[in-house]
């Protein structure tokens, strides 16, 4: 999921920079914002037949393949969606969705600012007209970044998304992934989406959004204390609230071990951390750029 997703990142940015000076970049010294930047900015041609829907229960769904799973959460007044992948995939997100409820998409909830979550953002809104909503601190992000359809309501700390006698609770547990992280509580069916705080492979910290590899365990641990069972993560299969406290415990042994190299005296950039015992975390290529993040916080 992540190879692609990096692939995919990098493909774009050669094609954005594709003719300018900027090509004779080479591919190591790409920052990680630059590539988000990329991502949402390059031109992107529609792609079909990537998404596949799985079912939580009948008011729940989850679209899932290319960029961050989506939540469709059907109610009587309309839909609320969590996230909404690429700008390109957005065709074949309506027509999914249309698939699964002949109602409106009133609300898109964003977990956090990444294109591969809120690229569909504006194509949506200018479609449906659905409301945009996200952490204040993912909107500052997005608006920073100049990025497209940016989320004209936000929250702080908890706020309830109500619609059609159904509800969503939206939650800010802390600095993990990004500083923006929401999570999204869909109480009915006991189940909650965890934007890329809970990303197979990872964590991804976004340095560069303000992440933190120090908090992030804390930030997991609030979470874990919602009323759920199943979890959605950003990237990955539906999950049991098991599998998310796995990948918390993995995620404190993998940031220990990092804090035991940085005493031990071991270099930034000489960082070997043990992973392979561990089942979820600390699997990609964006994991091994966190930790010399893990390792500047460590250093303060
Ligand atoms: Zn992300």
């Amino acid at each position: 999921m992540f190879a692609r997703f990096i692939s995919e990142a990098v493909g774009l940015y050669w094609k954005a920079m594709n003719g300018s000076s900027r090509i004779r970049m080479t591919a190591v010294s790409l920052a990680l914002s630059g590539l988000f930047l990329a991502w949402t900015q390059a031109p992107q041609a529609p792609a079909g037949n990537q998404l596949t829907i799985e079912k939580i229960a009948d008011d729940l769904h989850v679209l899932v393949g290319s960029g961050g799973n989506v939540a469709v959460y059907t109610t009587n007044a309309g839909l609320i969606l969590v996230d909404d992948k690429f700008e390109r995939n957005v065709p074949e997100i309506l027509e999914k969705v249309k698939t699964i409820s002949d109602k409106p998409i009133r609300y898109v909830l964003n977990t956090h600012q990444h294109g591969d979550h809120t690229g569909g953002n504006a194509m949506i809104k200018d479609k449906t007209g659905a409301v945009l909503f996200a952490h204040v601190n993912a909107r500052d992000n997005m608006v920073e970044r100049k990025m497209p359809g940016v989320p004209g309501e936000t929250f702080t700390d908890k706020k309830t998304i109500k619609l059609g006698g159904k509800q969503v609770q939206a939650y800010y547990f802390g600095r993990g992934h990004t500083n923006g992280d929401a999570v999204y509580v869909f109480p009915a069916r006991k189940t909650m989406h965890m934007g890329d705080l809970f990303s197979y492979g990872g964590p991804f910290l976004d340095y560069s959004s303000k992440a933190s590899g120090v908090e992030i365990g804390t930030t997991l641990g609030k979470a874990l204390g919602m009323k759920v069972e199943t979890v959605i993560p950003g990237h990955g299969p539906i999950s049991k609230k098991e599998d998310l406290a796995t990948y918390r415990r993995e995620i404190e042994t993998a940031v220990s071990r990092v804090k035991q190299q940085k005493s031990a005296g071991v270099a930034k950039d000489q960082l070997k951390v043990k992973t392979d015992d561990l089942k979820i975390c600390c699997k990609n290529q964006l994991w091994e750029r966190s930790m010399q993040g893990i390792w500047d916080e460590v250093a303060k």
